[in-house]
C-alpha cells in the first residue's frame, strides 16, 4: 500500500515571510524517494487553535503527518502539547532525556540549562524517540488510529539530521518494499533538451521512475525503483542508468555525487594529481565550491583571486605583453593565469577563469557574458570560450565557476575540454 503524507510546518515566521519553508522542501524530496506521496503542505502560525484545526484536517486525509517546529522550550512552542491533546495522548517526562539536554547545555554551550527546557524532555506516551545530536529538542513518532504522527524540530540542520538518522528508517519500515534511488548528475545540457531526449522513455515508466530536477546549468535525474528486496530494486535500476548514459552521453558526470567539484576531487584522487585555481570574474567561487567538500585538501592546493590586472601580473606571472596586447578577458590571459596558478602553488593542474560578468562590458569593450576558462596541465594548455549573454551578474559567475570544474573533470576523464 502506498502512503499519503501531509507536512505541517509550524511557525509564525513562515507565515510572515521572514523565512522560507525549506523544511517542507527537504522532507518532500526525501519522502518522494521513499515512495510516500506528499499531497499537502500546510503552514500554521504558533497558534494552538489553528494547529489543532490543521491536524484534524490532516488526519482525515493522510496516514502520515510530519510536523516541523514548535518543539522548543518557549511559551509559543506548542506543537507537542497540541498534538497530544488532538490525539488523546499523555505527555510523559523522560529523566534520561532531561539529563542529556542538561549535559548539552553544560558541555556544548557552557551555560546551565534554563529550567523551561524541562518541557523538551516530555514526550507523548508510547512514542518512538528521535534523538537530536545537534540540538536539544528530541523528535518523536507515534501511531494512532492508523495515522503516523512524526514531530521534528524547526532549525533546518536539526531537522535534516533527524530526517536521515530517524525519519527515513522509520518510514522505510512502514513499507514492505525496498525503495532505492540513484542520482544521475549532468552538466552542460538544459532541462528541456534532456526532456526531449528522454521523454519517450520517461513517459512510460512507472517502476522504476525517472524524475528531473533542474538547477542553473545542472540537471539531476533521480531514478527510483521499488521491489521486495534492495537487490531486486538495484537490479531494476541497472538498465535505466545504462540507458540514460547512452542517451545523454558525456554530459553525465557521475552517479550519486553531490556536484561537479566533488566529481573533480574523486577524479584527482584517482589520478594522483593536485589542482590550483586562478579566478578573476568569479571572485573565489570556484575555491569556495571545492573547499566546501570534506577531503578537498588532499587534492586542492589553493587559489588566487586576481581581480586587478596587477595581481594577474604579480601573483600569477601573467606576462605584461599578454595583458597589454589582449587584455585581462582573453583566451591568452586565461591560459597564462592557469599556468601561473601551477607555478604559484606547485599543483600539476591549474585552472583559471576570467570574464565580463557585467552589468557593464569590461574596459576594453568585451561584451557582458564572455568568459574564458583556461586549463594548464603537464600535457598541454586548453581554453574554453563561453558566451552567457546578458544574464545577471551572479548567474554568470555561478555558471562560470561550474565550467571551471567541468573543464577539469573532462580533462581528467579523457574527454574534449574546449567544446562540451
Ligand atoms: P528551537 O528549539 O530552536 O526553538 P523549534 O523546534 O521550536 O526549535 P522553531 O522555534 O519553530 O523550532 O524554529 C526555530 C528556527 O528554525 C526558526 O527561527 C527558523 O529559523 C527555523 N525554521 C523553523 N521552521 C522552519 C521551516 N519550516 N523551514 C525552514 N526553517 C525553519
Amino acid at each position: 500500500m502506498s502512503h499519503t503524507a501531509e507536512i505541517i510546518a509550524v511557525g509564525t515566521e513562515l507565515l510572515l515571510g521572514n523565512i522560507a519553508n525549506t523544511n517542507a522542501r527537504d522532507l518532500s524530496q526525501s519522502l518522494s524517494t521513499l515512495g510516500v506521496n506528499v499531497f499537502w503542505h500546510t503552514v500554521v502560525g504558533d497558534n494552538p487553535e489553528r494547529l489543532r484545526e490543521a491536524l484534524q484536517i490532516a488526519r482525515g486525509r493522510a496516514d502520515i503527518i510530519l510536523t516541523t517546529g514548535g518543539l522548543g522550550p518557549t511559551y509559543d512552542d506548542l506543537t507537542k502539547q497540541t498534538i497530544c491533546q488532538t490525539f488523546g495522548k499523555r505527555l510523559v517526562l523522560h529523566p534520561d532525556i532531561l539529563e542529556n539536554i542538561r549535559l548539552f547545555y553544560e558541555s556544548a554551550l557552557h551555560v546551565p540549562m534554563p529550567e523551561n527546557n524541562t518541557q523538551q524532555a516530555e514526550l507523548p506516551e508510547d512514542c518512538v524517540i528521535f534523538d537530536n545530536p545537534v540540538g536539544t529538542a528530541p523528535g518523536c513518532a507515534f501511531e494512532s488510529g492508523g495515522v503516523h504522527v512524526l514531530m521534528l524540530p524547526g532549525p533546518p540542520h536539526e531537522m535534516s539530521t533527524m530526517l536521515r538518522r530517524h525519519v527515513e528508517p522509520y518510514l522505510r519500515k512502514l513499507s514492505h518494499d525496498a525503495i532505492i534511488s540513484h542520482d544521475i548528475m549532468t552538466f552542460g545540457m538544459g532541462e528541456s533538451s534532456i526532456d526531449q531526449l528522454l521523454h519517450e522513455k520517461m513517459s512510460h515508466m512507472t517502476n522504476p521512475t525517472l524524475a528531473t530536477y533542474a538547477k542553473p546549468a545542472e540537471v539531476r535525474l533521480r531514478a527510483t525503483a521499488k521491489a521486495p528486496t534492495a537487490e531486486e530494486a538495484e537490479a531494476m535500476l541497472v538498465p535505466v542508468l545504462a540507458d540514460v548514459r547512452r542517451l545523454l552521453g558525456d554530459v553525465v558526470y557521475g552517479v550519486d555525487v553531490a556536484n561537479l567539484a566533488e566529481c573533480c576531487i574523486k577524479e584527482l584522487l584517482k589520478a594522483g594529481l593536485t589542482l590550483a585555481t586562478a579566478e578573476s570574474c568569479t571572485g573565489g567561487m570556484a575555491a569556495e565550491k571545492i573547499t566546501a567538500i570534506p577531503g578537498a585538501s588532499k587534492v586542492y592546493r589553493g587559489g588566487v583571486v586576481s581581480y586587478w590586472t596587477s595581481v594577474k601580473a604579480n601573483a600569477l606571472h601573467v606576462p605584461q605583453e599578454i595583458l597589454d596586447a589582449y587584455g585581462p578577458v582573453s583566451e591568452e590571459c586565461a591560459r597564462a593565469m592557469a599556468a601561473g596558478a601551477r607555478k604559484a602553488t606547485g599543483a600539476e593542474i591549474g585552472v583559471s577563469v576570467t570574464g565580463a560578468a557585467g552589468p557593464d562590458p569590461d574596459e576594453r569593450g568585451v561584451p557582458v557574458g564572455i568568459v574564458f576558462v583556461g586549463l594548464s596541465t603537464p600535457n598541454g594548455q586548453f581554453c574554453r570560450k563561453l558566451d552567457f549573454g546578458r544574464r545577471r551578474r551572479d548567474r554568470i559567475q555561478g555558471l562560470a565557476a561550474n565550467h571551471v570544474f567541468d573543464v577539469v573533470r573532462r580533462w581528467l576523464t579523457g574527454l574534449p575540454v574546449e567544446s562540451f
